[in-house]
């Protein structure tokens, strides 16, 4: 499996090709930015972290039956993925009031929400990821309804999933971001990565934040919120 040139470099990761046609090498960075870009920064081993623990998400969501990109964890920063056509959508599934939604609908942060919400975001860095709707999504051909309807009920799968697993190490899931892929042969797969830079993780007890929102919000503590639920989670 050898590494050959950079195909795209994210905010947080970077696409390398490989030496096959069907598969992509993904290297996770230290580099942090929040508010689109506004705010840049580094996290000193996200990249270790956060590779460490996609991986654990991603297999444990694959023993629940849901496919995800992940071929092998190929090194402590890079994992080998299937390549796939993207569905340019961040989807987002809330339990608790939080960031966007408690400013765009004045409920204060930590008020718990009496049904999981679906929000879906068109990815777009230029025009700041702007929220749509189903119609919008149809009429633009981002998906078709078979798709969308696949993606909101692996998401909600995997809200319940991961919901399960957190409480049990002390976590509660706030809420989190996903993004999907379509196969060769037009399967909806689980991409992208599933991380405190990805998640809002809450301490179940204390509330306390163990995820992105200290660096985006200067609480101090970064790193060590990120080898916190490292450990919960890994033990590590
Ligand atoms: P909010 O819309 O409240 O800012 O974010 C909701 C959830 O989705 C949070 O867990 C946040 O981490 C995640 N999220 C939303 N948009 C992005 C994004 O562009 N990048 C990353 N890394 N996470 C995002």
């Amino acid at each position: 499996m050898g590494k050959k040139e950079a195909l795209y470099e994210g905010k947080a990761k970077i696409m390398y090709a490989t030496d096959k046609a069907d598969e992509l090498l993904v290297y996770y960075k230290d580099d942090a930015t929040a508010g689109n870009g506004a705010k840049k920064g580094t996290i000193a081993d996200k990249g270790v972290m956060n590779n460490k623990m996609t991986a654990f998400f991603f297999g444990l969501l694959e023993k629940e039956g849901i496919k995800t990109h992940l071929v092998k964890v190929t090194g402590e920063r890079e994992m080998l993925v299937k390549k796939m056509d993207m569905v340019p959508l961040e989807v987002i599934v809330r339990n608790v009031a939080a960031g966007s939604l408690s400013k765009r609908l004045g409920v204060p942060e930590g008020t718990p929400l009496r049904e999981p919400v679906l929000e879906y975001c068109y990815k777009d860095d230029a025009l700041g990821d702007p929220m749509v709707n189903e119609y919008h999504i149809l009429a633009m051909e981002w998906a078709t309804k078979e798709e969308l309807d696949l993606i909101a009920s692996y998401s909600f799968k995997i809200n319940q999933v991961l919901s399960d697993y957190l409480r049990q190490a002390n976590i509660e899931l706030i809420d989190f971001k996903l993004e999907f892929g379509k196969t060769k042969d037009g399967q909806i797969v689980l991409a992208d990565e599933i991380s405190p830079d990805t998640c809002r993780f809450w301490d179940a007890q204390t509330h306390e934040k163990l995820d992105k929102d200290r660096f985006r919000r200067d609480l101090g503590g970064v790193e060590d919120a990120y080898q916190e639920i490292l450990r919960r989670l890994l033990g590590e």
